[in-house]
């Protein structure tokens, strides 16, 4: 077995400068980079550890918002009084993702950066995945593809990105903030995943080096009424076959403002933007959400096993929708 070299970063800046050496990984809760490791899949040659860095609070803005520190676990986030009130979405997601324990684990950093759950990706007895192994072909095309995308996949990869955080942190207009070697940027949580297109080994939009230290949600008043529905084979332990994320500013018996994001559909969140044309400023009525469940799923193309996955997505919408305009007090 190859060895690692592992130390844990005192501050931010210790942590960036050891992640200078190639073949670096940050760690932090390692929910999910250890069992990749244990795998073979990822091969680090030295692991930073910054699951004990200053970055696990979570804190009111001045302007009404929220910055949650990288490392605050996703237990932390979906229990805090604040998210739940104001950003129920993003608390439903949470606490619909993986099991207690490794809710208690698992960090909003690495929560981001989580891989896919693509069969042929996580076992390396599959010899065809070019996110594992870029050129080599992907088995998912013409194998078992139930779990896998409907949306935005490329002949080169079909991979769904496992979060439902990211897609409620979508919804939201999240801010993911970043610090690497060249200093500090921002990225908006809907941009931070890719699509695969002719690299699916590149997930996200973070470059060598870089580390998650914060994710920033703006005040978004509407984002009480909001809501995730998430569609599984079973009721707990089980990714999204499909997700939606669903924001609603209800003006009367009018939608003012609204946002959609599915999940479980696309190498990223994929935001319903023709969806969400159609219901803003109208009386969200049945035909209208019809309309707008069927616009969400526009262009969607399924596989061998996943093609329900089209009909299950649209449907998804509209539950999603009619959920949240209930609870806003409006009807449907
Ligand atoms: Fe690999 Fe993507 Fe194909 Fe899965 S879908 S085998 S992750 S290339």
């Amino acid at each position: 077995m190859q060895s690692i070299f592992y130390e844990r970063a005192r501050d931010v800046n210790h942590a960036i400068d050891l992640a200078r050496e190639p073949g670096t990984k940050f760690i932090g809760g390692g929910t999910n980079l250890l069992d990749l490791y244990k795998s073979g899949i990822e091969k680090p040659l030295r692991l930073v550890d910054v699951s004990r860095l200053a970055l696990a609070g979570i804190e009111e803005l001045p302007d009404g918002g929220l910055r949650i520190g990288a490392m605050a676990t996703n237990t932390a986030v979906g229990t805090d009084p604040l998210v739940r009130q104001r950003y129920r979405v993003l608390s439903e997601a949470l606490l619909n993702g993986a099991t207690t324990q490794l809710r208690n684990m698992a960090t909003v950093g690495g929560n981001l950066l989580q891989r896919t759950r693509c069969y042929y990706f996580t076992d390396p007895a599959f010899a065809r995945c070019n996110k594992r192994d870029p050129g080599s072909g992907c088995d998912a095309i013409d194998g078992h593809n139930r779990i896998h995308a409907i949306l935005g996949a490329s002949e080169q990869c079909i991979a769904t990105h496992p979060s439902d955080m990211a897609v409620a942190l979508a919804a939201l207009d999240a801010i993911v903030h970043l610090q690497g070697p060249d200093g500090e940027r921002q990225v908006p949580a809907a941009d931070f995943h890719r699509l695969p297109e002719d690299h699916p080994e590149v997930d996200t939009v973070i470059r060598p080096g870089e580390l998650i230290t914060a994710v920033e949600l703006s005040p978004m008043p509407f984002a009480r009424h909001s809501h995730y529905l998430k569609v599984r084979d079973r009721a707990s332990y089980a990714f999204a076959l499909v997700s939606v994320a669903a924001v609603v500013d209800l003006d009367g018996g009018s939608v003012r403002d609204l946002r959609i994001v599915l999940g479980g559909v696309a190498h990223k969140p994929w935001r319903a933007l023709d969806a969400e044309s159609i219901l803003r400023g109208q009386a969200p009525g049945a035909e209208l959400l019809a309309r707008a469940g069927a616009a969400a799923v526009a262009g969607a193309h399924g596989y061998r096993d996943n093609a329900f996955k089209v009909e299950l997505a649209q449907r998804a919408v509209v539950r999603a929708l009619q959920t949240v305009i209930r609870k806003s007090g409006g009807q449907v």
